[in-house]
């Protein structure tokens, strides 16, 4: 058997546990948490470093929604070597040709401001680097790096670049050639885990995306509790992100609050991040919000 039927036999034997369960356990299951926007805190902005936002939102009847969530807060715009339908930073520079939006570059490459219809947010640019053993999210570059086997490969080339490495969802195993091979680490990749963290500067604690959605096989909060644990042990104060997967509704449901002193600038974001100046939001998406996005509706 080739690897396109595994991962066909694979896709549809979890759409046919999911679509059992749902039918189980009904709507409730699907809408068990309402996607509300993130609460405003005084004196701080909510950083949300990874999401792959996809680029239909550039379409005119989508163009407002966007604008919307760019326009409050810092908005990670995460480069991905297999997502070729996600919105890039420089997509986000395009709109300023759009009528009443306003795009200035605070750091070239790396970090603007988008102003439209009386509200003001950040546009960050970042990249999630894709090792076979672990993902690792960077930012303060503005050039994409290429893929590595090996995430301390990554870890270390973007730190001699004067960029920020963060280790992304350390719990889960994410096998690239089958999209649904998604699973717990093992001992063996605990133990790469321990190696990675003496030398990352950040890893996430609470990944969105992380939800309990089928059980027995992607029932997955316990993984952040996880997270969390090794964060503590490990000496880190434990970043949180939303991971958003195409649809915009995922945005910054989770993210870290920053001090908010002006103007923000990469230099701030990178300092804040490492001193730990921030404090997590923890929203998970809803499971009805991962499906359609499963599905890409
Ligand atoms: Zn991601």
């Amino acid at each position: 058997m080739n690897n396109n039927s595994v991962s066909r036999r694979k896709v549809l034997e979890a759409i046919g546990l999911f679509s059992l369960f749902a039918v189980l356990n009904g709507k409730a299951h699907l809408e068990n948490i309402t996607m509300d926007e993130a609460p405003e805190m005084p004196g701080k902005i909510l950083l949300d470093a990874h999401n792959h936002i996809g680029k239909r939102y550039l379409q005119p009847r989508k163009l407002e929604e966007l604008l919307h969530v760019i326009t409050s807060g810092i908005v990670g715009i995460s480069y991905c070597s297999n997502k070729n339908n996600a919105l890039s930073y420089d997509d986000v520079l395009r709109l300023r040709h759009h009528p009443g939006v306003s795009v200035e570059e605070i750091n070239a490459g790396l970090l603007c401001q988008v102003a439209y219809k009386g509200r003001t947010g950040y546009a960050m640019k970042s990249q999630e680097i894709m090792a076979e053993d672990f993902h690792i999210l960077s930012l303060g570059l503005s050039r994409n790096l290429a893929d590595r086997p090996v995430a301390a490969d990554a870890i270390n080339e973007i730190k001699d670049a004067g960029g920020m490495a963060i280790i992304a969802h350390p719990m889960v195993h994410i096998d690239l050639k089958h999209p649904l091979s998604i699973r717990p680490i093992n001992e063996y990749e605990l133990a790469t885990l321990e190696q990675l963290s003496e030398i990352a500067d950040e890893i996430e604690a609470f990944n969105a995306q992380n939800i309990n959605l089928i059980p027995g096989r992607m029932w997955f909060n316990q993984l952040n509790e996880q997270s969390r644990i090794f964060c503590r042990q490990s000496g880190f104060n434990g970043f949180a992100v939303s991971d958003a997967h195409d649809r915009i509704e995922q945005v910054k449901r989770s993210g870290v609050y920053l001090e908010q002193l002006g103007e923000p600038t990469m230099k701030y974001i990178h300092v804040s991040i490492k001193v730990g100046l921030f404090e997590p939001l923890e929203r998970y998406i809803s499971n009805l919000s991962a499906v359609k996005a499963f599905l890409g509706l």
